[in-house]
């Protein structure tokens, strides 16, 4: 079973994608976004997270690789999907130096549909798991309730009109440049943004890791 590092837009499905990979093969999660978000935010360095999140844009590298590396090293051993890192090509050389087996899969969506899955996306704060209140199959049984495990949903703060623009800019400029880096190695895969049956896309990445 392959590692994984999803290259994708705000609310390009990473979320759900991941769910169907831990449930099916007993894949960790590392979502940097949610490592971040635990940071108290009451702490200096909460604070400083917060105020970068809340523009839309990426936090220092210096921050985050920290909180990486411990995240690697809780999870040592098992196979590990990274969900929001690498956000640029610094990043991804340093993680060169600490993670291997991996495939990069690059989800590709229109910029339209990004940004309404981000305006109907609710997530269970307690078990992580996303919903849309936009997309009939992505509603949860009750409204504004965890299937799972029964908590009240939640929507982020910066899932807003405003910081889309930004968030989505942040990913061109950015993260884009990722897919010419994985390519040059050969571990890229695409998705392409005519595939838009979620069956189809789950199926697509189950080849992928076991390729
Ligand atoms: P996400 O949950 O992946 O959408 O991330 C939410 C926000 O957390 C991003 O808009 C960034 O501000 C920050 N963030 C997440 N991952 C990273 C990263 N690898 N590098 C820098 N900032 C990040």
């Amino acid at each position: 079973m392959k590692n994984v590092i999803f290259i994708a837009p705000p609310a390009a499905g990473k979320g759900t994608c991941s769910d169907f990979l831990k449930a099916k093969f007993g894949y960790k999660h590392i979502s940097t976004g949610d490592l971040l978000r635990n940071v108290d935010k009451e702490s200096e360095l909460g604070k400083e997270i917060s105020s970068y999140i809340n523009k839309g844009e990426l936090v220092p590298d210096i921050i985050i690789n920290k909180l990486l590396q411990e995240a690697l090293d809780t999870y040592k051993g098992n196979p590990i999907i990274l969900d929001g890192y690498p956000r640029n090509v610094k990043q991804a050389e340093l993680l060169e130096t600490i993670f291997d087996n991996y495939v990069a899969i690059y989800l590709d969506i229109e910029k339209e549909t990004a940004m309404k899955r981000m305006l109907g996306r609710i997530t269970c704060p307690k078990c992580k798991k996303t919903y849309n209140k936009y997309f009939d199959k992505f509603k949860p049984k009750n409204e504004g309730l965890c299937d799972e495990c029964n908590s009240e949903l939640v929507s982020r703060n910066d899932d807003t009109k405003e910081t889309f623009d930004i968030r989505f800019d942040t990913y061109i400029n950015n993260t884009l440049p990722l897919l010419e880096y994985y390519d040059k190695k050969d571990v890229l895969k695409k998705v392409s943004k005519d595939t838009t049956e979620t069956d189809d896309i789950l199926s697509s990445i189950e080849g992928f890791v076991n390729d």
